[in-house]
């Protein structure tokens, strides 16, 4: 008899993309550089934020209110 529910593997190779190159990275704590699949593409990722590859617009809403307005 075996179970294959969504619940029934619980966190037992599981495999999720590796956000940098693809590969399937096994998601379960064997894997110290999950979610990615090697410490390279870990590293790699933290380097690309380090070097500002990856942007994040900051947009800064500061629209006082204004009283003067009447419509
Ligand atoms: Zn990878």
């Amino acid at each position: 008899m075996s179970r294959d529910g969504p619940t029934g593997d619980k966190g037992r190779g599981r495999r999720v993309k590796c956000p940098n190159c693809g590969s399937p990275a096994l998601y379960s704590p064997e894997n110290p550089w999950r979610p990615f699949c090697s410490e390279r593409c870990k590293l790699v990722d933290l380097g690309a934020w380090a070097t500002g590859a990856y942007r994040i617009p900051v947009e800064e809403e500061d629209h006082g209110f204004d009283p003067d307005r009447d419509d």
